[in-house]
């Protein structure tokens, strides 16, 4: 820290993304990017905005906006483009949130949320999930507090059903409900169009995960439009131009590639049962998963050991320090040749250890 760094953030610890090394290749199972390529289209339409680099991009989207209408099936004044689903994320908390106004959240749920607060200065209301990792619904009926929830759940992978995202979000109307849809498209049901009924709902989606361009930076707030005008009064106080004109055209054309893409989770999913099935042979305990990851355990070999040895074998996993899940490693799905890499490695670390 050098002594100029304001006073005000001295105490801040930031948020520690998924590690991207450049020293070997590794099988990176580790930040659950899309083991997918963007589609041919997307890759033709961003280059062909290289050449335009010279020129600002366009602030309000509104190409790309009137594609994303017919995806999620709302109006486009009532979507907002991100520079990634973290930006949106660090607006609302902004926007919904002060030094009186706390912040409600599961214990276990997304790296990013306490980061957001600490460097807004919001309370936070840690609440615990239950002993399975499931989300108790009763706990944030009425709660009176701004609500953020990922659905599903990461690191977890549990999934809330829409009437249960709909109660939570019903019982706190003079509250804001965030929910955050970074994995919803690899099995839980999506509550953008709830948006069309609660103002207070504002929705989180990120073509990060499930359409292949996380690299892009490309995330989408949805809800009320007035929600909407507050976020981009931020925005646009902060980085009128947060969407990027390569961006933009990749968004565009990967919405209209959006078949390729729902094939590539329908592929993801599948990979998704067999490496838990393969897992539960090992003895592991698998967290029932609706995203593109599994959260499991062993009662063998400690999380951080099995993230270490894997590691050393060119496997990258994902292990998180806090006390309730230290015991888990955080398992992207990549390819099946991927995942047999991985699950042979397993195997022949576990016969190790009881040996
Ligand atoms: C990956 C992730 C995001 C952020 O995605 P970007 O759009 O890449 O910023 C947001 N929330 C959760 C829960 C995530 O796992």
């Amino acid at each position: 820290m050098s002594r100029f760094f304001s006073q005000r953030h001295a105490a801040l610890r930031p948020y520690t993304p998924g590690e991207q090394p450049q020293d070997m290749r590794y099988i990176k199972l580790n930040t659950n990017e899309s083991p997918f390529p963007p589609g041919e289209h997307v890759i033709l339409a961003a280059s062909l905005q290289a050449a335009r680099l010279n020129l600002y991009c366009d602030p309000a989207c509104a190409e790309l906006c009137a594609a994303a209408e017919r995806l999620y099936n709302v109006h486009s004044r009532n979507i907002l483009p991100l520079n990634g689903s973290d930006e949106g994320l660090f607006l609302a908390f902004l926007a919904f949130c002060d030094e009186n106004n706390p912040i409600a959240f599961p214990d276990i749920s997304y790296g990013f949320y306490p980061v957001f607060a600490k460097l807004n200065h919001i309370p936070v209301h840690k609440i615990a999930l239950r002993e399975d990792f499931s989300i108790n619904v009763k706990d944030y009926l009425a709660l009176g507090q701004t609500i953020v929830i990922a659905n599903p759940n990461a690191p977890t992978g549990i999934c809330l059903g829409l009437q249960q995202i709909e109660q939570i979000v019903a019982s706190n109307p003079d509250n804001v409900v965030i929910i955050d849809e970074a994995y919803i498209d690899f099995g839980g049901k999506s509550c953008v169009l709830l948006t069309k009924e609660y103002e207070n709902l504002l929705v989180m989606q990120t073509f990060s995960k499930s359409r292949s361009l996380a690299g892009a930076r490309l995330g989408f707030a949805i809800g009320n439009e007035k929600l909407l005008e507050d976020l981009c009064t931020l925005k646009d106080s902060i980085n009128p131009y947060n969407v990027n004109s390569m961006t933009q055209a990749a968004g565009i054309a990967a919405i209209e590639d959006n078949v390729y893409y729902m094939g590539n989770c329908k592929t993801i999913k599948e990979t998704r049962e067999y490496t838990t099935t393969r897992l539960e042979e090992l003895g592991f305990r698998v967290l029932p998963s609706s995203a593109n990851f599994v959260f499991a355990e062993s009662d063998r070999v400690s999380g951080e050991s099995l993230y270490r040895m894997l590691k050393s074998r060119g496997v990258l996993v994902r292990h998180f320090s806090d006390e309730r899940i230290k015991n888990f490693i955080r398992i992207s799905m990549g390819t099946t040749e991927q995942m047999d890499i991985l699950l042979t490695h397993m195997s022949n670390i576990l016969n190790r250890v009881i040996l």
